[in-house]
């Protein structure tokens, strides 16, 4: 646990002052799916995920590419695809 606790601080102390999320969010806006262009929370997966579920709603990235442009991100779209078994 001691060798954890030291490894988290030095993780925390290279980051200090900075978005938490900056480190990856090149990674994920590279394989993130969403075309909504002007979302500033592309790459932020945290706050987009806190975003949509907030409305009920789920990112892009939970839809197949035909489903994800028509922009309803809603629970219950995403339940009609279940059921239609085209997720
Ligand atoms: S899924 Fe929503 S919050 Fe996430 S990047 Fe696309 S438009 Fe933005």
């Amino acid at each position: 646990m001691r060798a954890g606790k030291s490894a988290s601080a030095t993780s925390v102390s290279k980051n200090s002052g900075r978005d938490p999320m900056t480190c990856k969010k090149t990674a994920n806006t590279s394989r993130c799916n969403c075309t909504y262009e002007p979302c500033e929370r592309k790459g932020a997966c945290c706050a987009c995920l806190r975003y949509h579920l907030e409305s009920r709603e789920l990112p892009a990235c939970c839809f197949p590419t035909g489903a994800e442009a028509t922009f309803d991100r809603s629970f219950e779209h995403f339940a009609r695809l279940v059921a239609d078994r085209k997720i």
